[in-house]
């Protein structure tokens, strides 16, 4: 049997990641595995090619789109590209797993449109852009221009919520996980 599409998608800085990881880690249940993105970007800290990313150089990422190997593809940030290959998820799906994709909002909504009923999205939503300012400042990994970028994308990417099929308020963490486990379980279910 053919496995699903996941799709979470959120502002950056709002906990998506930690989510979609901890999913991976703590339920083998459903028998999840990770959409993995290629980017033009440079890996940052302990980022290794073939785990968080393929990281390509823009010239590579460049001459995939030409070849047609992206199911989707955006330049999120200036010269920054970040698209999902079509050879990494068909192999997936045809061996029956749940793919996870961990992606920009645009992106997700083009999955979404691509996969249809076979997918479900989710939009995992930060209490306050306020609130945001403060996780993306305490993580430190960006510069104070990078981090108003980001906030200002923020703010308008939350007008996208309501085109995903659920959405997640992250306010508290355990309550967020919760919340998503029961939404996929549901959807899976379905079925
Ligand atoms: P970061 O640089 O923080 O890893 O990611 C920046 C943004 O790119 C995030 O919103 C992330 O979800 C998004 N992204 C990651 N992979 C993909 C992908 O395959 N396609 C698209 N469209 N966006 C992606």
């Amino acid at each position: 049997m053919k496995g699903n599409c996941l799709i979470f998608s959120a502002p950056s800085g709002s906990g998506k990641s930690t989510i979609v990881q901890w999913l991976t880690k703590e339920h083998p249940e459903l028998n999840l595995e990770f959409s993995i993105s290629a980017t033009s970007r440079p890996p940052r800290g302990t980022e290794q090619h073939g785990v968080e990313y393929f990281f390509l150089t823009p010239e590579e990422f460049k001459a995939k789109i030409d070849a047609n190997e992206f199911l989707e593809y955006e330049e999120v940030y200036t010269d920054r590209y970040y698209g999902t290959l079509k050879s990494q998820v068909e192999d997936m799906l045809e061996n029956g797993k749940n793919v996870i994709f961990d992606i920009d909002i645009k992106g997700g909504i083009n999955v979404k449109n691509f996969f249809g009923e076979r997918a479900l999205s989710l939009f995992i939503q930060p209490p306050s852009v306020e609130e945001l300012r403060k996780r993306l400042v305490g993580r430190a990994t960006d510069s104070a221009e990078q981090i108003e970028e980001r906030l200002a994308k923020a703010e308008y990417e939350m007008s996208f919520a309501p085109q995903f099929d659920q959405i997640i308020v992250n306010d508290d963490l355990d309550t967020a996980k919760a919340e998503t486990l029961k939404t996929i379980h549901n959807f899976l279910n379905k079925e």
